[in-house]
């Protein structure tokens, strides 16, 4: 009895060896049908995943977004605490600024003018800025000092009179 190895392409109607077919869908196809089947299939799928895709490229776009604005924020917050943080104990350092009345620091003087360039404000304009702020920096001690007002209030009010500067 002749075992029959042969088997018509339910594609494209081509004899081929029966174990070189593929099945696909219950049916038997040539190499070359099988892999057109395959492509089609697959871009057949893709077409009508269109809104799918779409809602993923929303989704990813969001989240791309959203990382953008978490990594910002966390910048900002970080010139902030830095601009913020009270000068690092360093031996005289602290006596010496006490001592001058002026509480912002010359690093801090520096970084800040950085920051109001990086902002895109005129250098003039950036130096008045910083100038101001010492200036007002020494009324506001004098006047809280009057006042009685502990170093660490003098020191909150200091942060924030600097964290406004770069707001501004
Ligand atoms: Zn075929």
């Amino acid at each position: 009895m002749k075992i029959k190895t042969e088997r018509l392409c339910d594609g494209c109607g081509k004899e081929s060896i029966r174990k070189h077919l593929k099945k696909i869908r219950k049916k038997y196809y040539c190499k070359q049908c099988s892999v057109k089947i395959r492509k089609d299939h697959r871009k057949e799928t893709y077409e009508n995943s269109d809104d799918k895709e779409r809602i993923r490229e929303l989704n990813s776009e969001l989240k791309n977004k959203t990382i953008f604005r978490e990594r910002r924020k966390k910048r900002a917050e970080k010139i902030i605490l830095n601009q913020s943080q009270p000068p690092k104990p360093k031996g005289s350092k602290k006596t010496r600024v006490d001592k001058n009345n002026c509480f912002i620091t010359f690093q801090e003087k520096r970084d800040l003018f950085r920051i109001l360039m990086n902002r895109g404000i005129d250098p003039e304009e950036a130096k008045e800025r910083i100038k101001n702020l010492v200036v007002k920096q020494r009324e506001i001690r004098k006047e809280m000092i009057t006042q009685n007002k502990s170093e660490e209030e003098i020191k909150i009010k200091r942060q924030k009179m600097i964290e406004n500067l770069w707001r501004y």
